[in-house]
């Protein structure tokens, strides 16, 4: 007899949380777009419900499927990634306490660090977490997190994430990863020793740029962590929508062969945009000389579809290049099936102008989309043609 284990990934991110609906047999459950739950009598709850800030089924589905596809024991969403990355935080770290993020982490997560944590007496250092050296000489007897953003964004910078959980493990540290840029599909921090993943599902979960959501999957043997962060989004409130929870968990399904497409063309492009003039350096770990090729090669299972190009013409030629694509549009966020251009150093990564976590004005960032590949690569080539 075939030994039959419905748990897989690609299994797992279709059918998890997804229960038929036993009275009607909807293959795909409902909506539940209610506010609350009648009770049988007073603290008589039907399936656990009290009032949809603290639970609701469309949201139960998407968070069993997170904790799935990642791995965990639990998974937690939320309204947006920051808002994720914000409960997280105010379930871990009390005043004095001390975060190590990446010196080129998200700038929206920087700025969250910084300022709304900051005011709240967290303390933090900027730390190359690629280097493992500068890691442990930044680590201080108040340090509570180490963050983890691989790969990163804008700069595609790889960092070993089973190297980083023994580091954390020795010095009693908890590791984050953000995982968005990667995505289960490619990458399982849990699997390598992260404590917690956050996304932003905006991005590669969601995948089709129409909805703004973050989660917190937190690993097997955290649950006393999940049950606090489970208690911040209740008590704090930042909850995904139903509908949203709705789009999330649909993008979900496909996530696998997005990230197996989005690779690939991103590979090409990759490939090709090297041999260009006015590209000084292309910043993917899928290519060989990329510094953390080797590291990406052994965490990842392909090397997703962000790419970021530094243009040898500077500034001007990056902000020539970014406003003459015609296919990829000129918009902030990515992994979507559309192909987007971005200029970090306005855009997405205006707010950590003047920090440590500034971004050269020479840089581009592509979020590679699933559209034909020869129509992306004559896009981009007509537009370092302009530059010229
Ligand atoms: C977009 C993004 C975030 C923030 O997520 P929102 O859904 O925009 O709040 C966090 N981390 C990374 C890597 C991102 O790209």
């Amino acid at each position: 007899m075939t030994d039959v284990r419905p748990n897989r990934f690609d299994t797992l991110a279709i059918h998890a949380g997804q229960h038929p609906d036993p009275t009607t047999g909807d293959a795909i459950p409902a909506i539940h777009v209610t506010s609350t739950y009648v009770q049988d009598g007073i603290g008589g709850l039907r399936g656990g419900y009290e009032y949809s800030r603290g639970g609701n089924p469309t949201r139960t589905s998407l968070e069993e499927q997170l904790a799935a596809i990642e791995g965990g024991a639990q998974g937690i969403s939320f309204a947006s990634g920051l808002a994720a990355e914000d409960a997280l935080l105010r379930a871990v770290l009390s005043p004095g306490d001390h975060v190590l993020v990446p010196n080129d982490v998200y700038g929206g997560t920087h700025r969250l660090v910084r300022t709304i944590h900051g005011k709240a007496g967290i303390q933090h250092t900027t730390v190359d977490t690629a280097d493992l050296d500068a890691v442990r000489a930044a680590i201080r007897p108040e340090s509570k997190v180490l963050w983890v953003e691989t790969p990163s964004n804008p700069l595609m910078k790889i960092s070993d994430i089973p190297a980083l959980a023994g580091l954390a493990r020795e010095a009693g540290l908890l590791l984050v990863v953000d995982n968005t840029f990667a995505s289960p599909a490619l990458q399982r921090p849990l699997d390598l020793g992260a404590d917690v993943v956050v996304h932003s599902t905006t991005k590669y979960l969601g995948g089709h740029s129409d909805v703004v959501g973050g989660a917190v999957v937190v690993a097997n043997g955290g649950e006393e962590l999940a049950e606090q962060v489970r208690y911040v989004q209740f008590a704090a409130g930042a909850v995904s929508s139903p509908f949203d929870a709705f789009l999330t968990t649909r993008g979900i399904k496909t996530l696998s062969v997005r990230m197996q497409r989005h690779s690939e063309t991103a590979q090409t492009l990759a490939e090709r945009l090297i041999e260009h003039p006015a590209v000084a350096r292309v910043l993917y770990p899928g290519l060989p000389d990329h510094p953390g090729h080797k590291t990406a090669a052994h965490q990842m299972s392909r090397f997703g579809g962000m790419i970021s190009l530094e243009l040898a013409g500077g500034e001007r030629a990056a902000r020539t290049f970014a406003e003459s694509t015609r296919v990829f549009l000129l918009a902030e966020s990515l992994g979507g099936v559309e192909s987007l251009v971005n200029y970090p150093s306005e855009m997405t990564h205006a707010s950590v102008r003047g920090t440590e976590a500034e971004v050269s004005p020479s840089i581009v960032r592509l979020s590679v989309g699933l559209e034909d590949v020869t129509d992306l690569l004559d896009d981009v080539e007509q537009a370092l043609d302009r530059i010229r």
